[in-house]
């Protein structure tokens, strides 16, 4: 008889877990909470629109097709990719505004123009950025991170040394840019990793040669498409995947996790691999004894921001809004200290556009818009209707003054989203969107570990382990740690 592996939540992590136990021969089931498959990067529709609810910037690609490799498919059997040109604008004021071009030589010029000398200089910084990628992504990101053993060879020390990862990004920045509009180009990848520029190490340059050199991607169909995807071939491989099944309970008994109890039954377990919220994991379903990890831990962690989003429909075309577009047209620096330092509601956030139907027609009606936009804020903050309002007035009036016209009356479908619905929907520690941090004091061995310490055959999975957050990470969270308990349940 395969043995039985029970996989809880069916986000990218859980799937790719489940994915890869099946494909090793194991028995696998996936209880998810939700009534759909993929967490984060759920979907809904609305109005004729279509909204994907969370990730929205497809990097990484090789990472995908890594992926689907290890199964012999490709992404292009499930969807079709195209890749977005400018890659993104980033907005300065109403009337300043930069697009990033693809391609190297185009970039290459733009900084040139920017500041002078500096195309040889984004050249040199790509060069080492593109080491860092082929080390960090080919190398650290599929490790494990249960042993410090894991890192101890002549080549890896030899690596970390090139790597940079005692450095700050930001003083390394500044060793080839000057130009303020470049450095905020040049810092806003590592924004995604949930900390800093000044505390992030510099070894995430591999975040501008992912985004710069590999390209800014979208499936066409929305973001959701890789979810169906992945549970398309979850289900050929055969794993069943049981919606609305709210997991409360994790029963061990000789330190082993023998049962898990959902709100509609009971399964048996050979293995569990968590893949919901890892704090939540701990603290309400495993009794207290066998948590990793106390609250002080816990309390001490650095989180990366959560968001306050808003799903809208427009009833026209905005002409000049582009695909990806960034608003730094306020000072960043305020809004990182009350991210970071003093959390709370920011004074002049910078935020974030979304616009999938300037490349895709079919996620709204014709002649109409589908806009997602995204403010990063602080963990753990309360947001009632009256603040969502405050700063949807606030971010509205900015996206009109840039765009040249009235955007307000013409919204025909409107929702927000902030920490009480990541709470609800997926149990988030403080409401968090993306999980830790990436600083220096939390990455690899110094992350949450994949594997319970005290039950044998309880392990984790997703953003809030190794590797770390965002889509990519995830999915190779997932492969890690089912190579893990491939190892240990025999
Ligand atoms: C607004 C937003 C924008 C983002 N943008 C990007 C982006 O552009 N690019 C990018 O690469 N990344 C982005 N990310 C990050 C990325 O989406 C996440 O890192 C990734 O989706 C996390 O996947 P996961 O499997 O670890 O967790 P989740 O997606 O959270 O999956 C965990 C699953 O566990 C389920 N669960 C929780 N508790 C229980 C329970 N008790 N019982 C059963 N099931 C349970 C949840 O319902 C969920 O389905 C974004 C995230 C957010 C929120």
């Amino acid at each position: 008889m395969p043995k039985r592996v029970l996989v809880i939540g069916a986000g990218f992590a859980g799937l790719a877990a489940a994915t890869s136990l099946a494909d090793k021969g194991y028995d696998v089931t996936i209880l998810e909470k939700n009534d759909m498959s993929g967490g984060r990067a759920r979907v809904f529709k609305a109005e004729g629109f279509t909204f994907d609810m969370g990730p929205s910037w497809y990097w990484m690609p090789d990472v995908f097709e890594t992926y689907f490799a290890r199964f012999g498919k490709k992404p292009a059997d499930y969807y079709n990719l195209v890749r977005l040109d400018p890659s993104y604008t980033v907005v300065f004021s109403s009337s300043e505004a930069v697009h990033l071009p693809a391609g190297l030589d185009k970039l290459e010029t733009l900084f040139d123009q920017l500041e002078p000398g500096s195309g040889p200089k984004l050249r040199e910084f790509l060069k080492q950025a593109a080491y860092k990628y082929e080390v960090g992504m080919n190398k650290f990101v599929w490790k494990p991170s249960r042993s410090v053993s894991e890192f101890i060879s002549v080549k890896l020390l030899f690596d970390v040394a090139r790597l940079d990862v005692f450095k700050s990004f930001a003083s390394h920045a500044r060793k080839f840019f000057t130009h303020p509009r470049l450095l905020e180009i040049i810092e806003f990848p590592v924004l995604f990793l949930g900390a800093t520029p000044a505390n992030t190490p510099a070894m995430y340059s591999l975040m501008n040669y992912a985004e710069m050199a590999l390209g800014t991607w979208y499936p066409m169909g929305g973001m959701h498409e890789i979810v169906k995807a992945m549970v398309s071939l979850a289900e050929e491989k055969g794993v069943k995947i049981l919606l609305n099944q709210t997991v409360q309970k994790i029963d061990v008994l000789k330190n082993k996790a023998q049962r898990v109890v959902t709100t509609d039954g009971i399964f048996e377990a050979d293995a569990v691999v968590a893949g919901a919220d890892y704090n939540h994991v701990e603290t309400s379903l495993v009794a207290p004894e066998y948590r990793n990890y106390d609250d002080a831990y816990w309390n001490t962690r650095v989180m990366a921001p959560s968001s306050l989003l808003f799903y809208l429909g427009i009833n026209k075309r905005v002409p000049k809004l582009q695909h990806h577009t960034l608003f730094f047209d306020e000072d960043f620096k305020l809004h990182a200290q009350e991210i970071y330092e003093t959390p709370r509601w920011p004074s002049k956030p910078l935020f974030y556009v979304s616009a999938p139907s300037k490349t895709d027609p079919g996620v709204a009606p014709e002649g109409h818009e589908n806009l997602f936009l995204l403010i990063p804020v602080a963990p753990d903050l309360t947001d009632d209707d009256k603040t969502r309002e405050y700063y949807f007035d606030m971010i509205m009036s900015r996206l009109e003054a840039y765009v040249g016209e009235n955007i307000r009356s013409h919204i025909v479908f409107k929702r927000s989203y902030a920490h009480s619905d990541f709470k609800q929907d997926y149990n988030a520690f403080r409401g968090n969107a993306y999980g830790l941090a990436n600083t220096l004091r939390q990455t690899a061995l110094l992350k949450p570990s994949l594997k319970n310490k005290r039950v044998n055959n309880l392990f984790y999975t997703g953003q809030l382990t190794v590797p770390g957050p965002g889509v990519p990470p995830s999915l190779i969270s997932g492969l890690v740690v089912a190579d893990e308990v491939a190892k240990e349940i025999t």
